[in-house]
């Protein structure tokens, strides 16, 4: 790699993200930092699912994955026509264009921090990329938890040892060994982990303390009020969660843990047990989100029986 090239690509993608109130650089630091705990004491290299190769990917996809992000959903670019939206003919448009933006700095002079590479390598590296951030698109989210699950043989319970944590599960292996003991991984399951764990990386500030949680979904609660009040400027019918004279997303995440975080982290850490911390740390949230839901249903419950 060219180190001055790469310091350039860094600082200009660095730039390319907007101050949105949730997808901004924070985040993709944020993201890229818990990637890197994911993959480097996750278990993903101790299992040969992630060489040199592979964690360069993994880290240039962390750091892209949503540069230039619009503050706004796939589905909101689709309703009105946004120019990525008629582009990339409505399929991912935000997830294409971060991919697409990104790989035009690259191959530019400037930037190409990658062009002493043998071509070999630089195209596995851009397929990885691509496959990783593409799959960020929430809407593959069941899709690609049940190709995962599929693949790794996993049978979607908790792993073994009451609260997940510590304890040995009793189900084989789901890492591929041939009967002399060596790893066997296919690309495609090499795939599908490096973009699970991607997918975990984004939802990582759920497993952070409470308090740093709490305030990443403000902050996102925030961005899609944003978007809620350009839907009325533009006479659209305002999205789910996203008006704010309504109740938004702070009031509704028991649900979206329960239907897709819990769920996702528990599938990781059955298939990687030494992620079950990152796991512990999304259930204690899970148990924060659970007393205010108590809290607010009992506070509603008094106001109606006045
Ligand atoms: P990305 O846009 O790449 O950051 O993908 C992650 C998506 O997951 C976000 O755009 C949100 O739509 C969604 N998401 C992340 N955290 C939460 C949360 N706590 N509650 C609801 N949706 C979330
Ligand atoms: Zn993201």
């Amino acid at each position: 790699m060219d180190d001055h090239r790469l310091v350039k690509f860094l600082m200009r993608i660095e730039d390319g993200y907007p101050n949105n109130p949730y997808h901004n650089r924070i985040h993709a630091a944020d993201v890229l930092q818990s990637l890197h705990v994911l993959v480097v004491r996750g278990g993903l290299i101790g299992h040969g699912y992630c060489d040199e190769v592979s964690l360069t990917s993994c880290y240039l996809s962390a750091i892209i994955h949503d540069f230039e992000h619009k503050g706004v959903n796939n589905d909101y670019l689709i309703r009105v026509s946004d120019g990525l939206a008629v582009l990339y003919n409505d399929r991912s448009p935000m997830e294409n264009h971060h991919l697409a933006a990104s790989f035009q700095l690259m191959n530019s002079d400037e930037y190409n921090f990658l062009r002493k590479m043998p071509n070999k390598l630089r195209e596995t590296l851009r397929k990885q990329i691509i496959e990783m951030v593409l799959a960020t698109d929430m809407k593959q989210h069941f899709a690609i938890h049940s190709m995962f699950q599929a693949k790794m043989q996993l049978n979607g319970s908790v792993p073994s040892g009451g609260n997940g944590s510590g304890g040995k599960s009793m189900r084989t292996s789901p890492h591929p060994t041939s009967q002399d003991g060596h790893k066997v991984i296919d690309e495609d399951q090499r795939s599908l982990v490096l973009q699970v764990a991607l997918k975990c990386a984004d939802l990582g500030h759920l497993a952070s303390p409470r308090v740093v949680h709490k305030k990443w979904v403000q902050y996102l609660e925030e961005e899609f009020f944003r978007q809620g009040d350009r839907e009325k400027q533009n006479g659209l019918t305002v999205s789910p969660l996203m008006d704010r004279e309504k109740n938004g997303i702070t009031k509704s995440q028991v649900g979206f843990f329960d239907i897709v975080a819990l769920p996702l982290f528990q599938s990781f850490a059955q298939a990687f047990q030494d992620a079950t911390p990152m796991l512990d740390a999304v259930k204690d949230n899970y148990a924060m989100w659970r007393e205010e839901a108590a809290v607010y249903a009992n506070a509603n419950s008094a106001r109606s029986s006045k």
